[in-house]
């Protein structure tokens, strides 16, 4: 019998890529268009979140009901303004990600899915700009769940549905820049490499006990070697 997969689960924001601020900036204008938000707030903390969650807490903040129509506007406008902001907007791919990715996708012991706060047409947006999107075809996302732990056993569950089988908890991996994905991947009993290259520092990630903690992933090899 062979070896169970290697489950991979990637943050995007912080872990993937960087957008430059794209991503905040579109949330800000799907308000002022949506909702004739002219100065939308920044009290409502934003990475390692879901946009549902930052959604609901926007709209508590500037006085909108928590109603799904009002979140279907919002939702439809941020993806209206998304590629806009992108496209002016210098973001990157982060160091090493491809590399890692090319190295893992042709594995046929590695599965790669996301695990991520955006909603699911952002992702997929996001990704594709940075022509990213060949590498996953599965994934939790933010659409529905105002909790990261949401997200995770959303993913879990699809990479379940994928394989057909149960998936070994100690052969689940999640990748990403914030205390909010190492709480996550601890509440569905994955393994947790965190990585300092988003908005969380390498003090802040170490404090959360990571199994796996890196400045960046430019040294593959060091990164790569926790599942060889
Ligand atoms: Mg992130």
């Amino acid at each position: 019998m062979t070896d169970p997969m290697h489950v991979c689960l990637f943050d995007i924001d912080g872990t993937l890529i960087h957008t430059g601020g794209a991503g905040k900036a579109a949330l800000f204008e799907a308000l002022r268009t949506g909702f004739d938000i002219a100065q939308p707030t920044d009290q409502v903390a934003i990475h390692g979140r879901t946009d549902r969650g930052i959604t609901r807490d926007l709209f508590r903040h500037h006085g909108i009901a928590d109603r799904s129509e009002h979140w279907e506007r919002f939702r439809e406008e941020y993806l209206r303004h998304l590629p806009d902001q992108m496209s002016r907007r210098s973001g990157a791919v982060l160091p090493g990600i491809v590399a890692l990715l090319e190295r893992l996708q042709s594995r046929d012991d590695v599965l790669l899915g996301l695990l991520t706060g955006n909603m699911r047409a952002g992702a997929s947006l996001k990704l594709k700009h940075f022509e990213l999107d060949r590498y996953f075809d599965f994934g939790g996302f933010g659409d529905e769940h105002l909790d990261r732990i949401d997200v995770a056993r959303e993913a879990l569950a699809a990479a379940q549905n994928r394989l057909q089988n149960p998936v070994d908890v100690d052969r689940v991996w999640v990748i990403g820049d914030t205390p909010g994905d190492v709480r996550c991947g601890r509440a569905i009993g994955a393994k947790v490499v965190a990585v300092a290259t988003g908005d969380s520092t390498h003090e802040q990630l170490l404090a959360t006990n990571p199994d796996h903690l890196a400045h960046d992933f430019s040294d593959v090899e060091a990164v790569y070697a926790l599942w060889s």
